[in-house]
């Protein structure tokens, strides 16, 4: 046959490993637990969704939708689509549909990959993963340092403290106004250091120019009028509150005038955590109140509050920090030696793995030896030996893979199959009482 030419992942998009699963999972389950005790309950939406969804819920002047979209036309039926960029706007369009928000308000949770069309490197991907949440029907603050200790509990449980916590106020639209018009005046007078970038958003968006990474800008932007200096009674008594209620919870944080974040719909609170493990790509969370996005998307006026969490960057910095994770493949591992002794191997994993264990039985024929070597790379605590002799009998021989390693093989004892099931249990309790 000619060579068949072999077919390759897209770039930027992952494909994660077994050898990766045990981190994922050590991740995903303290997520779960956490969001649990502070009531949150889980929303799955699909991956696909309308591409206006995106245009209006997102923003028209954003780095997601300006240039970071996958978007296409369903060549069925001719339906403008995009692959999810973050699900802040799928889970408001979701409970909008179904009314959730109509009799209580919702805390709710989701996991999964968002897809952005961006140059791939370290901590930044075409297909990666968020943990989000949304809080909807809520007025704050008291929701939104709610989700900051979540965050906080979440990042202890795996960690990876300690992190910065960075924080600054959007305020409301009306003052959003104000300071955009100062900030227009501002960097009119200054047009010779605005980049492509700035100039292209000087009148569209101009907030969006703080956010800037170009090095030369910098010193501008620090200059620039403070969207902080422009806050009214209300919005200055909101963030009071917020702060006294993080300092009453020893959260620490700084006041970052700068933070806008990317998004366009983001009143109020505004945060990010900040790790200094991974060099650019520092930021492992992002969160803030977006009280306009609901009603913007087409439902009744009802206050939102969320993060989204970069689930690969989070796993970057547990392995800065020396995740290991120390789950064996599998508790047993049985070796038979072909012939009848293999159908009596498979239902002795059947009868072990109703009583709950987790079991391998060796696949195919091989020598004891190679068996052996196998069990101990399964890091299983027992081998169970079906040899002919032990068929004959009904009984099964069993080694302690653990131990002093001259010493174990001296542990061998052959008994009846339920005989062998009660020692199991019985030795692998004093193991594990030993531990
Ligand atoms: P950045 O400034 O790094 O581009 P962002 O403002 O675009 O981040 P958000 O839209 O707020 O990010 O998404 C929340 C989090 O998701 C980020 O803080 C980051 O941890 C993660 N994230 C965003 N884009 C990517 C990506 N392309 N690859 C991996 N993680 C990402
Ligand atoms: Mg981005």
């Amino acid at each position: 046959m000619a060579k068949v030419q072999k077919i390759n992942g897209i770039r930027g998009m992952n494909d994660i490993l077994p050898a990766d699963e045990p981190i994922w999972t050590e991740f995903e389950e303290v997520c779960k637990d956490a969001l649990r005790m502070y009531g949150y309950k889980q929303i799955r939406t699909p991956i696909l969704e309308a591409t206006p969804l995106f245009k209006r819920g997102i923003g028209e002047v954003t780095d997601i939708v300006e240039k970071e979209m996958y978007c296409f036309t369903d060549s069925l039926n001719g339906e403008e689509l995009a692959l999810r960029p973050e699900n802040t706007a799928g889970v408001v369009r979701s409970v909008i549909e179904h009314n959730l928000t109509y009799n209580a308000p919702q805390r709710l949770w989701y996991f999964g990959p968002m897809f952005r069309h961006e140059r791939p490197q370290r901590g930044r991907y075409r297909q990666f993963h968020q943990l989000g949440v949304e809080a909807l029907g809520f007025k704050g603050p008291d929701v939104d340092v709610e989700q900051i200790l979540m965050a906080r509990r979440i990042f202890d449980e795996l960690n990876i403290l300690p992190l910065k916590l960075e924080l600054n106020s959007l305020g409301n639209l009306e003052e959003r106004r104000e300071h955009r018009q100062a900030l227009i005046t501002y960097f009119e007078a200054h047009q010779d250091v605005l980049d492509e970038d700035a100039k292209r958003r000087l009148y569209s968006n101009p907030l969006r120019i703080l956010d800037t990474k170009n090095p030369d800008m910098q010193a501008l932007v620090e200059g620039a009028p403070r969207l902080l200096d422009y806050l009214k009674n209300d919005s200055l008594a909101f963030l009071n509150r917020l702060e006294h209620l993080l300092s009453v919870n020893d959260i620490e944080y700084k006041i970052n005038p700068r933070l806008v974040r990317g998004l366009d719909y983001y009143n109020h609170t505004v945060y990010e955590w900040i790790t200094d493990k991974l060099g650019a790509q520092a930021t492992v969370c992002g969160g803030g109140r977006y009280d306009p996005l609901v009603e913007m998307l087409g439902g009744r006026p009802t206050p939102g509050v969320g993060f989204a969490m970069g689930v690969e960057r989070v796993l970057e910095v547990m392995r800065e920090f020396g995740f290991e994770s120390n789950e064996p493949d599998t508790e047993m591992y049985i070796l038979h030696m072909g012939g009848e002794t293999q159908g009596y191997a498979m239902v002795l994993g059947e009868i072990l793995r109703d009583a709950g264990y987790d079991v391998i039985v060796h696949a195919g024929e091989a020598s004891f030896k190679s068996q052996m070597k196998k069990a101990d790379q399964s890091g299983a605590t027992f081998a169970f030996i079906c040899g002919e002799e032990e068929v004959t009998h009904s009984q099964v021989t069993i080694k302690r893979l653990f131990g002093d390693p001259s010493e174990r093989f001296m542990k061998q004892e052959t008994l009846d199959l339920n005989e062998a099931i009660q020692y199991f249990v019985d030795v692998q309790k004093e193991f594990l009482d030993e531990e």
